[in-house]
Protein backbone atom coordinates (compact mmCIF):
# COMPACT_ATOMS: atom_id res chain seq x y z
CA UNK A 1 0.00 0.00 0.00
CA UNK A 2 1.14 3.62 -0.84
CA UNK A 3 0.10 7.27 0.07
CA UNK A 4 -1.32 7.07 -3.97
CA UNK A 5 -2.64 3.75 -3.61
CA UNK A 6 -4.94 5.42 -1.02
CA UNK A 7 -6.45 7.98 -3.45
CA UNK A 8 -4.01 10.86 -2.52
CA UNK A 9 -3.07 13.48 -5.29
CA UNK A 10 0.80 13.72 -6.18
CA UNK A 11 1.17 17.09 -4.85
CA UNK A 12 0.39 15.46 -1.52
CA UNK A 13 2.05 12.01 -2.18
CA UNK A 14 5.28 14.25 -3.46
CA UNK A 15 5.44 16.44 0.18
CA UNK A 16 4.74 13.56 2.45
CA UNK A 17 7.35 11.21 0.69
CA UNK A 18 10.02 14.65 1.19
CA UNK A 19 9.14 14.32 4.76
CA UNK A 20 10.87 10.66 4.19
CA UNK A 21 7.68 8.37 4.38
CA UNK A 22 8.05 5.37 2.26
CA UNK A 23 4.47 4.19 3.36
CA UNK A 24 1.30 4.64 5.19
CA UNK A 25 1.29 3.79 8.55
CA UNK A 26 -1.76 1.18 9.68
CA UNK A 27 -3.80 4.48 11.03
CA UNK A 28 -3.01 6.23 8.02
CA UNK A 29 -4.45 3.33 6.01
CA UNK A 30 -7.73 2.93 7.92
CA UNK A 31 -8.72 6.36 8.31
CA UNK A 32 -7.77 8.04 5.15
CA UNK A 33 -10.33 6.08 2.65
CA UNK A 34 -13.03 6.97 5.06
CA UNK A 35 -12.20 10.84 5.49
CA UNK A 36 -12.22 10.84 2.07
CA UNK A 37 -15.59 9.66 1.60
CA UNK A 38 -16.70 12.46 3.74
CA UNK A 39 -17.43 9.88 6.73
CA UNK A 40 -17.29 11.12 10.35
CA UNK A 41 -14.90 9.24 12.11
CA UNK A 42 -13.66 7.87 16.29
CA UNK A 43 -9.93 6.99 15.77
CA UNK A 44 -7.67 5.71 18.16
CA UNK A 45 -4.35 4.36 17.92
CA UNK A 46 -0.66 4.53 20.05
CA UNK A 47 1.19 7.90 20.46
CA UNK A 48 3.97 8.46 17.63
CA UNK A 49 2.16 6.94 14.53
CA UNK A 50 1.27 9.31 12.34
CA UNK A 51 -2.37 10.26 13.11
CA UNK A 52 -1.45 14.05 12.23
CA UNK A 53 -0.99 12.92 8.96
CA UNK A 54 -4.10 10.70 8.75
CA UNK A 55 -6.26 13.37 8.94
CA UNK A 56 -4.49 16.29 7.42
CA UNK A 57 -3.45 15.00 3.93
CA UNK A 58 -7.42 13.77 3.33
CA UNK A 59 -8.65 17.17 4.66
CA UNK A 60 -6.19 18.56 2.06
CA UNK A 61 -6.88 17.20 -0.59
CA UNK A 62 -10.65 17.76 0.33
CA UNK A 63 -9.86 21.12 0.36
CA UNK A 64 -7.86 21.45 -2.64
CA UNK A 65 -10.37 19.92 -5.07
CA UNK A 66 -13.45 21.94 -3.58
CA UNK A 67 -11.69 25.50 -3.58
CA UNK A 68 -13.78 28.73 -4.77
CA UNK A 69 -11.13 30.17 -7.30
CA UNK A 70 -11.94 33.45 -5.38
CA UNK A 71 -12.74 33.26 -2.02
CA UNK A 72 -10.90 32.04 0.93
CA UNK A 73 -13.32 31.37 4.23
CA UNK A 74 -12.20 29.02 7.08
CA UNK A 75 -12.92 25.47 6.17
CA UNK A 76 -11.16 23.70 8.27
CA UNK A 77 -10.92 23.78 12.05
CA UNK A 78 -8.07 21.69 14.21
CA UNK A 79 -8.89 22.25 17.68
CA UNK A 80 -5.86 21.41 20.24
CA UNK A 81 -5.55 20.79 23.97
CA UNK A 82 -2.20 22.75 24.32
CA UNK A 83 -0.69 25.73 22.40
CA UNK A 84 2.75 23.42 21.67
CA UNK A 85 0.36 20.83 20.04
CA UNK A 86 -1.08 23.51 18.12
CA UNK A 87 2.16 24.62 16.93
CA UNK A 88 3.61 21.29 15.91
CA UNK A 89 0.46 20.09 14.40
CA UNK A 90 0.67 23.55 12.08
CA UNK A 91 3.67 22.76 11.15
CA UNK A 92 3.04 19.79 9.74
CA UNK A 93 0.04 21.29 8.05
CA UNK A 94 1.95 23.47 6.32
CA UNK A 95 4.65 20.75 5.02
CA UNK A 96 1.77 18.75 3.85
CA UNK A 97 0.58 21.52 1.89
CA UNK A 98 3.63 22.89 0.55
CA UNK A 99 2.55 21.53 -3.33
CA UNK A 100 -0.85 22.89 -3.14
CA UNK A 101 -2.71 26.16 -2.66
CA UNK A 102 -3.74 25.69 0.51
CA UNK A 103 -3.51 28.66 3.56
CA UNK A 104 -3.11 26.97 7.15
CA UNK A 105 -2.84 29.04 10.20
CA UNK A 106 -2.24 28.49 14.01
CA UNK A 107 -3.82 30.56 17.23
CA UNK A 108 -3.46 30.05 20.57
CA UNK A 109 -3.18 32.20 23.57
CA UNK A 110 -0.27 33.70 25.63
CA UNK A 111 0.97 35.56 22.55
CA UNK A 112 0.18 38.56 20.89
CA UNK A 113 -3.49 38.34 19.26
CA UNK A 114 -2.76 41.03 16.80
CA UNK A 115 -0.76 39.28 14.23
CA UNK A 116 -3.17 36.33 14.54
CA UNK A 117 -6.26 38.32 13.70
CA UNK A 118 -4.03 40.49 10.93
CA UNK A 119 -3.44 36.50 9.31
CA UNK A 120 -7.14 35.76 9.64
CA UNK A 121 -8.32 38.71 7.84
CA UNK A 122 -5.34 37.65 4.95
CA UNK A 123 -7.55 34.46 4.31
CA UNK A 124 -7.07 31.15 5.70
CA UNK A 125 -8.36 27.61 4.94
CA UNK A 126 -7.15 25.43 7.46
CA UNK A 127 -6.87 26.85 11.24
CA UNK A 128 -4.87 25.18 13.94
CA UNK A 129 -6.65 26.53 17.62
CA UNK A 130 -6.70 26.16 21.24
CA UNK A 131 -10.19 26.27 21.87
CA UNK A 132 -9.53 29.27 24.71
CA UNK A 133 -7.88 31.74 21.75
CA UNK A 134 -9.84 30.84 19.68
CA UNK A 135 -13.17 31.55 21.01
CA UNK A 136 -11.89 35.33 21.98
CA UNK A 137 -11.16 36.18 18.23
CA UNK A 138 -14.13 34.90 17.33
CA UNK A 139 -15.93 37.32 20.02
CA UNK A 140 -13.87 39.77 18.59
CA UNK A 141 -15.26 39.03 14.85
CA UNK A 142 -11.49 38.28 13.64
CA UNK A 143 -13.20 34.71 12.12
CA UNK A 144 -16.66 33.23 11.89
CA UNK A 145 -17.37 29.35 11.99
CA UNK A 146 -20.28 29.41 9.67
CA UNK A 147 -18.42 28.18 6.77
CA UNK A 148 -16.66 25.27 8.06
CA UNK A 149 -17.02 21.95 6.55
CA UNK A 150 -14.24 19.80 8.79
CA UNK A 151 -14.31 19.86 12.55
CA UNK A 152 -10.72 18.11 14.01
CA UNK A 153 -9.84 17.45 17.47
CA UNK A 154 -7.15 16.12 18.12
CA UNK A 155 -6.27 14.34 21.55
CA UNK A 156 -9.57 14.71 22.32
CA UNK A 157 -9.08 12.85 25.39
CA UNK A 158 -6.94 15.64 27.02
CA UNK A 159 -9.80 17.78 25.89
CA UNK A 160 -11.90 16.61 28.27
CA UNK A 161 -9.42 16.40 31.05
CA UNK A 162 -8.92 19.69 30.54
CA UNK A 163 -12.31 21.04 31.17
CA UNK A 164 -12.62 22.54 27.70
CA UNK A 165 -16.23 20.48 26.75
CA UNK A 166 -17.83 23.72 27.23
CA UNK A 167 -15.74 25.72 25.07
CA UNK A 168 -15.66 22.86 22.35
CA UNK A 169 -19.44 22.63 22.71
CA UNK A 170 -19.89 26.60 22.19
CA UNK A 171 -17.56 26.54 19.51
CA UNK A 172 -19.78 23.94 17.65
CA UNK A 173 -22.68 26.06 18.21
CA UNK A 174 -21.55 28.66 15.64
CA UNK A 175 -20.94 26.12 12.92
CA UNK A 176 -23.18 24.35 10.24
CA UNK A 177 -24.70 21.20 11.50
CA UNK A 178 -23.78 19.71 7.78
CA UNK A 179 -20.05 19.39 8.68
CA UNK A 180 -17.53 16.47 8.50
CA UNK A 181 -16.38 15.71 12.38
CA UNK A 182 -12.79 13.72 12.98
CA UNK A 183 -12.20 12.94 16.45
CA UNK A 184 -8.33 11.31 17.21
CA UNK A 185 -6.91 10.39 20.15
CA UNK A 186 -4.80 7.89 21.90
CA UNK A 187 -6.68 6.36 24.80
CA UNK A 188 -10.75 6.22 24.86
CA UNK A 189 -12.43 6.40 27.62
CA UNK A 190 -16.01 6.56 28.67
CA UNK A 191 -16.50 10.08 28.93
CA UNK A 192 -14.66 10.99 25.73
CA UNK A 193 -17.32 8.12 23.97
CA UNK A 194 -19.93 10.22 25.65
CA UNK A 195 -18.63 13.51 24.18
CA UNK A 196 -18.26 11.58 20.69
CA UNK A 197 -21.72 10.82 20.98
CA UNK A 198 -23.18 14.37 20.75
CA UNK A 199 -20.71 15.41 18.34
CA UNK A 200 -19.98 12.68 15.63
CA UNK A 201 -23.16 11.10 13.46
CA UNK A 202 -22.40 7.75 12.48
CA UNK A 203 -19.07 7.73 12.94
CA UNK A 204 -16.59 4.56 11.65
CA UNK A 205 -14.89 3.72 14.13
CA UNK A 206 -10.85 2.99 13.18
CA UNK A 207 -8.33 1.85 15.96
CA UNK A 208 -5.27 -0.13 14.85
CA UNK A 209 -3.99 -1.16 18.40
CA UNK A 210 -5.31 -2.49 22.06
CA UNK A 211 -6.50 0.39 23.50
CA UNK A 212 -4.43 2.00 25.85
CA UNK A 213 -1.80 0.16 24.80
CA UNK A 214 1.62 1.89 24.50
CA UNK A 215 4.39 1.70 21.86
CA UNK A 216 5.50 -1.90 21.42
CA UNK A 217 9.05 -1.11 21.29
CA UNK A 218 9.43 0.60 24.74
CA UNK A 219 10.77 -0.90 27.52
CA UNK A 220 9.45 -0.02 30.86
CA UNK A 221 11.39 0.18 33.94
CA UNK A 222 10.82 1.09 37.48
CA UNK A 223 13.16 1.64 40.47
CA UNK A 224 11.91 1.94 43.74
CA UNK A 225 13.95 4.63 45.43
CA UNK A 226 13.23 6.94 48.94
CA UNK A 227 11.48 10.07 47.86
CA UNK A 228 14.17 12.47 49.04
CA UNK A 229 16.92 10.49 47.03
CA UNK A 230 15.28 10.77 43.85
CA UNK A 231 17.23 13.75 42.47
CA UNK A 232 20.69 12.44 43.37
CA UNK A 233 19.67 9.16 41.97
CA UNK A 234 18.46 11.01 38.65
CA UNK A 235 21.65 12.76 38.16
CA UNK A 236 23.05 9.62 38.52
CA UNK A 237 20.74 7.97 35.84
CA UNK A 238 21.84 10.71 33.61
CA UNK A 239 25.94 10.80 33.83
CA UNK A 240 25.83 6.83 34.26
CA UNK A 241 24.02 6.31 31.11
CA UNK A 242 26.09 9.33 29.11
CA UNK A 243 22.33 10.51 28.19
CA UNK A 244 22.22 12.99 26.08
CA UNK A 245 18.67 13.91 25.28
CA UNK A 246 15.78 12.94 28.01
CA UNK A 247 12.28 14.07 29.33
CA UNK A 248 11.63 13.83 32.43
CA UNK A 249 8.32 14.20 33.77
CA UNK A 250 7.46 15.88 37.39
CA UNK A 251 3.65 16.06 38.82
CA UNK A 252 3.87 19.58 39.96
CA UNK A 253 5.05 23.26 38.35
CA UNK A 254 6.92 23.36 41.09
CA UNK A 255 8.76 20.34 41.21
CA UNK A 256 9.57 20.80 37.60
CA UNK A 257 11.57 23.90 38.21
CA UNK A 258 12.98 22.47 41.92
CA UNK A 259 14.47 19.17 39.34
CA UNK A 260 15.43 21.73 36.61
CA UNK A 261 17.42 23.85 38.99
CA UNK A 262 19.86 20.81 40.57
CA UNK A 263 20.30 19.39 37.32
CA UNK A 264 22.01 22.66 36.36
CA UNK A 265 23.82 23.24 38.95
CA UNK A 266 25.28 19.76 38.66
CA UNK A 267 25.98 20.81 35.31
CA UNK A 268 23.60 19.18 33.20
CA UNK A 269 21.80 21.37 31.01
CA UNK A 270 18.30 21.31 31.72
CA UNK A 271 15.20 23.73 30.41
CA UNK A 272 11.58 23.16 32.32
CA UNK A 273 8.61 23.84 30.43
CA UNK A 274 5.13 24.33 31.86
CA UNK A 275 2.11 26.31 32.61
CA UNK A 276 3.41 29.26 34.47
CA UNK A 277 6.71 29.50 32.03
CA UNK A 278 5.85 32.41 29.42
CA UNK A 279 4.86 31.51 26.24
CA UNK A 280 8.10 32.21 24.78
CA UNK A 281 9.86 30.19 27.54
CA UNK A 282 7.87 27.21 26.90
CA UNK A 283 8.93 27.31 22.97
CA UNK A 284 12.65 28.09 23.80
CA UNK A 285 12.51 25.12 26.07
CA UNK A 286 11.18 23.02 23.03
CA UNK A 287 13.26 24.01 20.48
CA UNK A 288 16.64 23.77 22.41
CA UNK A 289 15.62 20.73 23.36
CA UNK A 290 15.03 19.60 20.21
CA UNK A 291 17.93 20.90 18.59
CA UNK A 292 20.28 19.20 21.33
CA UNK A 293 21.48 22.42 22.85
CA UNK A 294 19.51 21.41 26.16
CA UNK A 295 20.06 17.78 27.46
CA UNK A 296 17.15 17.48 29.92
CA UNK A 297 13.22 19.05 29.45
CA UNK A 298 11.60 18.51 32.27
CA UNK A 299 8.13 18.87 31.87
CA UNK A 300 4.81 18.57 33.70
CA UNK A 301 2.02 16.38 32.12
CA UNK A 302 1.85 19.33 29.53
CA UNK A 303 4.04 18.10 27.30
CA UNK A 304 2.61 14.49 27.32
CA UNK A 305 0.47 15.05 25.06
CA UNK A 306 0.99 15.05 21.30
CA UNK A 307 4.57 16.78 21.21
CA UNK A 308 6.47 15.24 18.64
CA UNK A 309 10.21 14.72 19.88
CA UNK A 310 11.53 12.26 17.25
CA UNK A 311 13.74 9.51 18.28
CA UNK A 312 13.38 10.22 21.83
CA UNK A 313 15.34 7.70 23.69
CA UNK A 314 14.56 7.54 27.41
CA UNK A 315 11.37 9.15 28.90
CA UNK A 316 11.88 9.33 33.03
CA UNK A 317 8.82 9.54 35.71
CA UNK A 318 10.50 11.42 38.37
CA UNK A 319 6.76 10.44 40.16
CA UNK A 320 4.33 8.59 38.78
CA UNK A 321 1.37 10.51 37.35
CA UNK A 322 -1.44 9.91 39.62
CA UNK A 323 -4.34 8.92 36.66
CA UNK A 324 -2.89 5.64 35.10
CA UNK A 325 -4.20 6.79 31.40
CA UNK A 326 -1.02 9.39 31.38
CA UNK A 327 1.57 6.86 32.05
CA UNK A 328 0.46 6.00 28.45
CA UNK A 329 0.63 9.28 27.25
CA UNK A 330 3.97 10.19 28.91
CA UNK A 331 5.64 7.14 28.06
CA UNK A 332 4.30 7.71 24.22
CA UNK A 333 7.16 10.44 23.96
CA UNK A 334 9.57 7.49 23.34
CA UNK A 335 9.86 4.78 21.23
CA UNK A 336 7.88 6.96 18.05
CA UNK A 337 7.86 5.71 14.94
CA UNK A 338 9.15 2.04 15.06
CA UNK A 339 12.31 3.24 16.82
CA UNK A 340 13.04 1.67 20.67
CA UNK A 341 12.95 3.47 23.95
CA UNK A 342 12.95 3.55 27.88
CA UNK A 343 10.60 4.52 29.96
CA UNK A 344 11.95 5.00 33.18
CA UNK A 345 10.10 5.59 36.70
CA UNK A 346 11.00 6.43 40.00
CA UNK A 347 8.94 5.14 42.31
CA UNK A 348 8.96 5.65 46.40
CA UNK A 349 7.20 4.40 48.43
CA UNK A 350 3.66 6.14 48.82
CA UNK A 351 3.19 5.70 45.07
CA UNK A 352 3.38 1.97 44.82
CA UNK A 353 -0.63 2.02 44.05
CA UNK A 354 0.08 3.99 41.26
CA UNK A 355 2.07 1.35 40.09
CA UNK A 356 -0.45 -1.28 40.64
CA UNK A 357 -3.18 0.67 39.11
CA UNK A 358 -0.93 1.73 35.81
CA UNK A 359 0.04 -1.88 35.44
CA UNK A 360 -3.84 -2.92 35.38
CA UNK A 361 -4.43 -0.71 32.66
CA UNK A 362 -1.31 -1.85 30.67
CA UNK A 363 -2.15 -5.77 31.81
CA UNK A 364 1.39 -6.01 32.34
CA UNK A 365 3.74 -5.65 35.43
CA UNK A 366 6.67 -3.42 35.02
CA UNK A 367 10.25 -4.61 35.91
CA UNK A 368 10.93 -3.47 39.21
CA UNK A 369 14.83 -3.02 40.76
CA UNK A 370 16.07 -1.88 44.08
CA UNK A 371 19.57 -0.11 43.49
CA UNK A 372 21.83 -0.12 46.58
CA UNK A 373 22.31 3.27 48.35
CA UNK A 374 18.33 4.63 46.97
CA UNK A 375 16.80 2.01 48.84
CA UNK A 376 12.83 3.08 50.39
CA UNK A 377 13.06 3.93 53.61
CA UNK A 378 10.00 6.38 53.55
CA UNK A 379 7.49 3.31 54.54
CA UNK A 380 4.60 5.54 55.24
CA UNK A 381 1.57 3.14 54.58
CA UNK A 382 2.55 0.25 56.54
CA UNK A 383 3.47 2.57 59.36
CA UNK A 384 0.02 4.03 59.86
CA UNK A 385 -2.13 0.33 58.59
CA UNK A 386 0.65 -1.04 62.02
CA UNK A 387 -1.20 1.84 64.14
CA UNK A 388 -4.85 1.40 62.63
CA UNK A 389 -4.35 -2.54 63.72
CA UNK A 390 -2.98 -2.01 67.10
CA UNK A 391 -6.58 0.34 67.68
CA UNK A 392 -8.71 -2.62 66.78
CA UNK A 393 -6.68 -5.34 67.79
CA UNK A 394 -8.30 -8.70 67.81
CA UNK A 395 -11.21 -7.76 65.97
CA UNK A 396 -12.34 -8.12 62.37
CA UNK A 397 -13.02 -5.37 60.11
CA UNK A 398 -16.44 -4.73 60.05
CA UNK A 399 -18.46 -6.34 56.78
CA UNK A 400 -15.44 -7.66 55.81
CA UNK A 401 -13.97 -4.56 53.98
CA UNK A 402 -10.47 -5.33 54.94
CA UNK A 403 -8.34 -2.29 54.77
CA UNK A 404 -5.16 -4.23 54.40
CA UNK A 405 -1.95 -2.39 54.92
CA UNK A 406 -3.50 0.22 52.63
CA UNK A 407 -3.95 3.41 53.77
CA UNK A 408 -7.49 5.12 53.71
CA UNK A 409 -6.50 8.23 52.89
CA UNK A 410 -4.62 7.88 49.51
CA UNK A 411 -1.35 9.85 49.16
CA UNK A 412 -1.90 13.49 49.30
CA UNK A 413 -1.66 13.68 45.44
CA UNK A 414 -4.06 11.35 44.50
CA UNK A 415 -7.46 12.24 43.34
CA UNK A 416 -9.14 14.22 40.89
CA UNK A 417 -8.10 17.77 41.83
CA UNK A 418 -5.72 19.12 39.27
CA UNK A 419 -1.91 18.92 41.11
CA UNK A 420 -1.59 22.72 40.16
CA UNK A 421 -3.21 25.37 40.29
CA UNK A 422 -6.11 25.76 37.73
CA UNK A 423 -5.55 28.82 35.60
CA UNK A 424 -7.33 31.77 33.80
CA UNK A 425 -10.82 30.01 32.81
CA UNK A 426 -12.60 31.20 30.31
CA UNK A 427 -16.58 29.76 30.62
CA UNK A 428 -15.97 27.11 33.01
CA UNK A 429 -13.12 28.28 35.09
CA UNK A 430 -13.02 25.59 38.42
CA UNK A 431 -13.23 22.59 36.22
CA UNK A 432 -9.65 23.82 33.69
CA UNK A 433 -6.86 22.43 34.43
CA UNK A 434 -3.41 23.84 33.22
CA UNK A 435 -0.09 22.18 33.13
P1 LIG B 1 0.50 10.80 16.76
O1 LIG B 1 -0.36 12.01 16.56
O2 LIG B 1 -0.16 9.54 16.32
O3 LIG B 1 1.04 10.69 18.15
P2 LIG B 1 2.30 12.11 14.90
O4 LIG B 1 1.30 12.46 13.89
O5 LIG B 1 2.81 13.21 15.78
O6 LIG B 1 1.79 10.91 15.82
O7 LIG B 1 3.51 11.40 14.13
C1 LIG B 1 4.61 10.84 14.80
C2 LIG B 1 5.87 10.86 13.93
O8 LIG B 1 5.75 9.94 12.86
C3 LIG B 1 6.13 12.21 13.29
O9 LIG B 1 7.51 12.49 13.39
C4 LIG B 1 5.75 12.02 11.84
O10 LIG B 1 6.49 12.88 10.99
C5 LIG B 1 6.07 10.56 11.60
N1 LIG B 1 5.25 9.92 10.57
C6 LIG B 1 3.93 10.14 10.32
N2 LIG B 1 3.50 9.35 9.30
C7 LIG B 1 4.56 8.60 8.92
C8 LIG B 1 4.75 7.58 7.92
N3 LIG B 1 3.77 7.19 7.12
N4 LIG B 1 5.97 7.03 7.82
C9 LIG B 1 6.99 7.43 8.63
N5 LIG B 1 6.88 8.38 9.59
C10 LIG B 1 5.68 8.96 9.74
MG1 LIG C 1 -1.07 13.48 17.68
Amino acid sequence: MTFKDLGLSPPLVKAVEEKGYTKPSPIQEKAIPHILAGKDILASAQTGTGKTAGFTLPVLQHLVATRHPKYRPLRVLVLTPTRELAAQVQDNVREYSKYVDIKSAVVFGGVNAKPQIATLRSGVDILVATPGRLLDLHDRKALSFKRIEVLILDEADRMLDMGFVRDINKIISYMPAERQNLMFSATFSNDIKKLASGILRNPVSVETAPQNSTAKKVTHKVYKVDKSKKTEFTIKLIKDGNWNQVLIFTRTKHGANKLTEKLVKAGISAAAIHGNKSQGARTKALKNFKDNSIKILVATDIAARGLDIPLLPHVVNFELPNVPEDYVHRIGRTGRAGAAGEAISLVCSEESEYQSEIEKLLNEKLASTIVAGFEPTDTDPPKRAASQSKGSFGKKNKGGGSQGNKPKSKPHFKGNKPSEPSGRGRSNPPKKKRY
